[in-house]
């Protein structure tokens, strides 16, 4: 299946790492113009370094402020594919969980997504072209983890902020879908699964046997992104070798 962006501007949050990167780069081998956003600025030089068309954004998204300013429609110009992937994670058993954890990690996976989309979706909406939303949520919004009380709820919120945004913003030819991935090993992956102990856990219960590769969550992203699913909105798609299934 061959899926082109030509023509097409797309936004990626938390691009400096990981998955987010990783999707910059893809929308980039498709032909998009890509803005990457993240908060550490070494990250974003050698993103550019290594594709030099990328239009470098440093800002920390849980500033709703600084946010604003570096996302205006007018400094970013029009966007058409939108995908909020920054996040951050923790882990904390239930009754250790701290107010200073929960403000945080609320702030980057679920009001962020929802400050950036509205600036993002207010200029597709002026525009009347439409657009694509993607938020990468996880397998944890909808399956209990052991110490992942905080990154669990706010995933759990972002899939039904995903499903209220493809309500919404659908009148305006917006489809709005996620993503909910099993474990990826990057740098968040591996802070939660480096004990193999733990890792064997998680895969016995994954019927495919194994964690998914990055290659898998950005193949997913940019199907849901592209007019291939272009009937397909609000959904959470797992992309969990059938960890939810069962
Ligand atoms: P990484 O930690 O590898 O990368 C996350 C990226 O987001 C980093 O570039 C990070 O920048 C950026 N980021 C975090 N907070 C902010 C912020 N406040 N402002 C701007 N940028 C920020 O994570 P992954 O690639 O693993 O995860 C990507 C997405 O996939 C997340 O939404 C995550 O929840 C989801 N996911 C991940 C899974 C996994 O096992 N890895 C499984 C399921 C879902 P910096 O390093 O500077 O903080």
């Amino acid at each position: 299946m061959e899926i082109s962006f030509a023509g097409k501007r797309a936004l990626v949050t938390g691009a400096g790492k990981g998955i987010g990167r990783a999707t910059a780069l893809a929308l980039v081998r498709c032909g998009a113009e890509v803005t990457a956003v993240t908060r550490t600025r070494a990250d974003l030089d050698s993103l550019v370094l290594e594709c030099p068309s990328i239009r470098p954004v440093c800002v920390d998204l849980a500033d709703w402020d600084a946010t604003d300013a570096a996302l205006r429609d007018d400094v970013v110009g029009p966007i058409d594919l939108l995908v909020n992937n920054a996040a951050c994670a923790s882990l904390q058993p239930f009754l250790e969980v701290t107010p200073e954890e929960f403000d945080r990690s609320f702030s980057v996976n679920v009001k962020a997504v929802l400050h950036v989309s509205q600036l993002v979706a207010r200029g597709m909406r002026s525009r009347g072209r439409g657009g694509a939303i993607v938020n990468i949520s996880s397998q944890a919004s909808k399956c209990a983890l052991q110490d992942h009380t905080v990154y669990c709820a706010t995933k759990a919120a972002l899939d039904m902020l995903t499903k209220v945004m493809a309500l919404e913003l659908g009148a305006h030819q917006i489809r709005v879908n996620s993503v909910n991935p099993t474990v990826v090993m990057t740098e968040m992956g591996r802070l939660g699964w480096s004990d193999p102990a733990k890792a064997r856990t998680m895969t016995s219960r994954i019927p495919l046997g194994r964690f998914a590769e990055v290659e898998d969550v950005v193949n997913s992203v940019l199907f849901l992104l592209s007019d291939k699913s272009a009937m397909t909105n609000g959904v959470a798609l797992p992309v969990d070798g059938g960890f939810l299934a069962c």
